[in-house]
């Protein structure tokens, strides 16, 4: 039977209840009496049954009362809706559990906190690696417990799509890697990871490529002195040797650009995480370089769209890089009569640097790689070009340490778009970066 119709058989029961107490009183000449007695066992009735449901409600472990009609319909609606949730929190109680369970082997710390940032959970590793437990700070806001350069500005801010790195310091000799997730009503799952080893590697390699690049150098212009003074010696006497010397020549310049190109990375790689504080204008910037292109390639076509005037927080030297190493691609893989264009312009807020080309484009599967060291789409292209593969790599870790995208956009036969998109507070981020 429905709730409306045990609704409708309490209300005939109520009015018969009232009819019959004034029938009664009306019967023994005292009508208004009877009905207001009547009145007041409804009333009392009612009382009780809300009465029932306050206590049984307020007493979570009591017994659902008994009623029939209406009253008993509504218990057992409650009852009902009571057990689901109760099933529902055991389910979520006993995943969680499931989930500290497995969180308390893992060698990286793992700390949930609730909505407000209090300390709600944390595992063994957590008190090893930060000196925090669960016996002591659960309940205490994280951020008062954790102190690593930062950590609460990443946490405040709550866009954990890249992870946080923090370097060894003079307070902390390890470099930690914090990454974080958000569940439930705000509830968060931090993970804070000792990623030292992996850090120490990189900056062997990066030291072990600086030193290598910066040593070879000695012996490559001993070479090329030697090299150009042979080919200074009298004709006849070089003659059988003309083209030897000439190959070594090219391949000389060609081991200097590298190099030059080797340490530039190198020297970026160390600095890239450093803050960029001078005021400089891209304008003119770009402007000095594609003079200077102009002079190089007097027989291509360069158009410019300057139309953006505010200056970028940066390091000149590093976006004339930047730029040019762009500008220069885009000559190099477009054909002769083919067009140009660098713009410098806001779009949709972003201070963007773009450069087209109509030139060969690029097939989809190579855009992904493409900043990385030392990959070229068409190798011997590329080699008769000049190229070293490190251009786009130099390029990407310049935006990286401009707090700034690279995007790559092109069409195979068609041509390619790069834009390098600055985040606007640099006055200086957006869709697939590489
Ligand atoms: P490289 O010194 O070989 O030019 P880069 O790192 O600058 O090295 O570029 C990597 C590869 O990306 C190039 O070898 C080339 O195949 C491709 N590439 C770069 N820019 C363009 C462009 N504008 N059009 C077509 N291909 C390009």
């Amino acid at each position: 039977m429905t709730f409306l119709s045990h609704w409708w058989r309490a209300l005939i029961g109520i009015v018969g209840v009232l009819g019959f107490g004034a029938a009664t009183g009306l019967y023994l000449g005292r009508p208004a009496t009877g009905l207001g007695l009547a009145m007041l066992l409804v009333l009392v009735f009612w009382s009780y049954q809300m009465f029932q449901v306050e206590r049984w409600l307020t007493n979570v472990s009591g017994e659902t009362p008994q009623a029939a009609g209406v009253w008993g319909l509504l218990f057992d609606y409650i009852h009902r809706l009571r057990k689901q949730s109760e099933e529902a929190q055991g389910r979520l109680e006993s995943s969680l559990h499931y989930l500290q369970d497995s969180l308390k082997s893992m060698r990286d710390a793992a700390i949930i906190t609730d909505p407000w940032g209090n300390i709600a959970w944390l595992n063994d590793s957590a008190g090893s690696l930060l000196g925090i437990t669960l016996d002591r700070d659960e309940g205490r806001p994280l951020v008062s417990k954790v102190h690593l350069p930062n950590f609460s500005d990443y946490l405040a801010v709550g866009d954990y799509q890249v992870p946080l790195r923090i370097p060894p310091s003079s307070d902390q000799k390890r470099c930690l890697q914090v990454e974080v997730s958000t569940f439930g009503g705000g509830d968060k799952l931090i993970f804070i990871k000792d990623i030292t080893e992996q850090y120490k590697l990189e900056m062997m390699r990066r030291d072990f490529v600086g030193n290598v690049s910066h040593e070879l150098r000695t012996p490559l212009t001993v070479l090329k002195g030697y090299v150009e003074n042979l080919q200074s010696l009298d004709a006849d006497l070089v003659e059988k040797i003309q083209r030897p010397l000439v190959q070594m020549d090219m391949q000389v310049v060609r081991m200097e650009v590298l190099l030059k190109d080797l340490l530039w990375l190198s020297r970026i790689e160390t600095i890239e995480g450093a803050d960029k504080t001078l005021p400089i204008n891209m304008t003119e910037l770009v402007t000095e370089i594609i003079e200077d292109l102009r002079a190089a390639w007097p027989e291509r076509k360069i158009d410019t769209h300057l139309e953006h005037d505010d200056v970028i927080l940066g390091d000149a030297t590093e976006l004339h890089s930047a730029v040019s190493n762009l500008v220069v691609n885009a000559l190099k893989y477009s054909g002769h009569d083919d067009l140009v264009t660098v713009e410098w312009k806001l779009d949709a807020g972003f201070p963007t640097l773009t450069v087209r080309d109509e030139g060969e484009g690029i097939k989809p599967q190579h855009i992904p790689r493409l900043t990385e060291r030392f990959y070229r789409v068409d190798k011997s292209r590329s080699q008769a070009t000049g190229g070293t593969g490190l251009g786009l790599a130099i390029v990407k870790h310049v935006a990286v340490s401009h707090n700034a995208e690279l995007l790559i956009d092109s069409v195979y036969g068609q041509g390619s778009v790069f834009s390098m998109v600055f985040t606007p507070h640099q006055k200086g981020t957006q869709a697939a970066a590489y």
